[in-house]
């Protein structure tokens, strides 16, 4: 029984939309914060960048969200810095719907393959959960915040218990004693080259494209979709609100992931 969803305009369509998501060989998907913020709502979770009460929101301004931030006063930095590592660990105390369904529908298909512009480390987790690893699947663009990266020598660890971070004394390298901060791109920064190539070679192999809850207005991952649309695949968007990917959607279906993914994906 599929959703009454005012765009997909009828059961017949909504199939057809599963169809093209299940018959594709290598579908691409994207996602993007309003997948968190959907999967959370009400659950005291991530909240989307737009959201002014998340601690989220000053991870786009490089006063607080930069590693310039962060050498000018390291204290004032990791006060804000355990916030949003709470924000993260409450998002993932809820039922996330949206990235359970991905991962159940990525299990078993080693060409079903996902970007994503989160950096909580969800979808990691989900496919770990359904017995996958996501090495060669998942690629997080924008860095995660489970693990730290040294200022200097830019190495990285893996996230300390809570307790040990203290913003009186903020964490440092282990090799090299330098100030170390989350392994997040901040915004202004340059993408990780490797990965970079990586998420346009999956975009390049691609014949269909999923996107689910990002604006498109933030690049290089706003120009992926385009590119597979651009060789005549479908392009699926599953959102509650526009995007930027209007014009170039061959498929829209309004509403959050959590709504809309176990429904759709459920094969
Ligand atoms: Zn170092």
């Amino acid at each position: 029984m599929a959703p009454n969803f005012p765009d997909a305009g009828s059961a017949a369509l909504f199939q057809q939309i599963q169809g093209i998501l299940h018959q594709a060989r290598r579908p691409l998907v994207l996602t993007g914060a309003g997948l968190s913020a959907a999967d959370t709502a009400g659950s005291g979770g991530l909240g989307t960048f737009q959201d002014s009460e998340s601690p989220w929101i000053k991870a786009r301004d490089p006063a607080w969200g930069s590693t310039a931030a962060l050498k000018r006063d390291p204290t004032r930095f990791w006060t804000w810095g355990l916030e949003l590592l709470d924000a993260v660990a409450a998002s993932r105390s809820g039922p996330l719907p949206g990235h359970e369904a991905l991962a159940r529908w990525m299990a078993g298909h080693g060409d079903r393959r996902l970007i994503t512009q989160n950096v909580d480390g969800l979808h990691r987790r989900t496919l770990r959960s359904v017995g996958v690893d996501p090495q060669d699947r998942i690629l997080e663009i924008h860095g995660t915040m489970d693990h730290l990266r040294c200022t200097a020598c830019r190495r990285q660890r893996a996230l300390p218990a809570r307790a040990e971070l203290r913003p009186e004394s903020p964490p440092t390298c282990l090799a090299c004693g330098h100030l170390l901060e989350p392994a997040v791109v901040w915004m202004g920064d340059l993408l990780d080259e490797s990965q970079l190539q990586q998420a346009y070679a999956w975009t390049e192999a691609a014949d269909a494209a999923l996107v689910i809850g990002t604006s498109g207005n933030i690049q290089p991952v706003g120009d992926l979709p385009r590119r597979i649309a651009g060789r005549g695949h479908p392009v699926i968007v599953v959102d509650p609100d526009p995007t930027a990917f209007m014009g170039i959607a061959t498929h829209r279906i309004i509403g959050s992931a959590s709504e809309v993914l176990p429904t759709l994906l459920h094969t």
